[in-house]
């Protein structure tokens, strides 16, 4: 089944404790895009600018990603500059320009229309909630991430968005402000009076948690030796989870549970490298033997 994806489709500068890259394709949207194309055909809806070059929009081509609705303007991209710290779980961001993001009036192709699954991208929750107005029927599964930016920026527009959605997909710092509780359960609780019925917390190199009305869910992130950027690991988690999900066509407890495995293992990948590079190399094969890896790590006796 379709999934369609609207958010930041931007150029990122990114410092960590490995290395440094001025210019290198990014975006929340980005990210989601090519790690959910593994696993759901993709109707992407973003823009970008007259910087963003046929090069650029390679990373979209050969894969399951329809880019009718990726509109071009005359501007320039979304930019993002961060630099991590030395445990790379913290992260300072040094600029945010929306560019042409900031006008953005987001038209849904007619072929997106009919999308069964949906997700709100990091983006503003403006035009997150004018792309799920447009999508003709109830979507199936409608999930959402966003961040501090504007958690902090837009609280009203955010909360008015939320109430239109079923799958929460945040990080464990994200979910402490916008609820205001420090623990994740007391969180989730004032969450799902918001809208959301199921919270995902990412949680970095603690993994991840899904709670819903069954209960908590558990997912281990990979224990790697070398990360070396974690940018876009929360966006390409979200891929893989949502991805499933969408090629599943259900979303039942169990498919709930193997979804939280395949978020956690493209997260993984991810990291491996600088921006999307890992994910773009990625075979299937190997998304499935990482699975496995994750199956093997979790398990036990009593
Ligand atoms: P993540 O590491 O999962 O938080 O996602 C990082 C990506 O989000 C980067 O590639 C940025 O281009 C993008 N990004 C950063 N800040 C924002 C924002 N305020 N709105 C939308 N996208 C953003």
């Amino acid at each position: 089944m379709s999934l369609l994806v609207v958010g930041s489709v931007a150029f990122d500068a990114i410092e960590s404790p490995y290395g440094k890259e001025e210019r290198i394709i990014g975006g929340a949207a980005t990210y989601f895009a090519v790690a959910a194309s593994f696993f759901a055909h993709v109707n992407l809806v973003g823009i970008v600018g007259d910087d963003f070059s046929k090069s650029d929009e390679a990373i979209f081509r050969g894969r399951k990603i329809d880019t009718t609705g990726l509109e071009r303007a005359n501007g320039k991209c979304f930019f993002w500059a961060g630099r991590y710290l030395e445990n790379l779980n913290e992260r300072v961001t040094l600029t945010t320009e929306l560019n042409v993001f900031a006008d953005f009036n987001p038209r849904l192709p007619e072929k997106y229309k009919d999308s069964r699954y949906v997700f709100l991208a990091n983006i503003a929750p403006k035009l997150q909630r004018r792309v799920l107005d447009q999508v003709k029927k109830r979507p199936k599964l409608v999930a959402l991430d966003t961040m501090n930016y504007w958690i902090e920026r837009t609280p009203d527009d955010l909360k008015e968005t939320l109430k239109h959605v079923d799958v929460l997909v945040i990080n464990d710092s994200e979910t402490r402000q916008l609820s205001n509780e420090h623990n994740l359960l007391r969180a989730a609780k004032h969450i799902f009076k918001m809208g959301p019925s199921a919270l995902v917390v990412k949680r970095g190199e603690y993994g991840a948690m899904l709670v819903d009305e069954d209960g908590v869910f558990c997912v281990p992130a990979v224990p790697l030796e070398e990360p070396h950027d974690p940018t876009g690991a929360g966006d390409a988690f979200a891929g893989g989870f949502m991805g499933y999900l969408a090629g599943e066509g259900r979303h039942n407890d169990a498919a709930l549970r193997r979804a939280m495995v395949y978020g956690s293992v493209m997260g993984s990948f991810a990291v491996e490298e600088f921006g999307p590079r890992r994910l773009t190399r990625l075979k299937l094969k190997e998304i499935h033997a990482r699975a496995r890896h994750i199956q093997k790590l979790s398990q036990f006796t009593l």
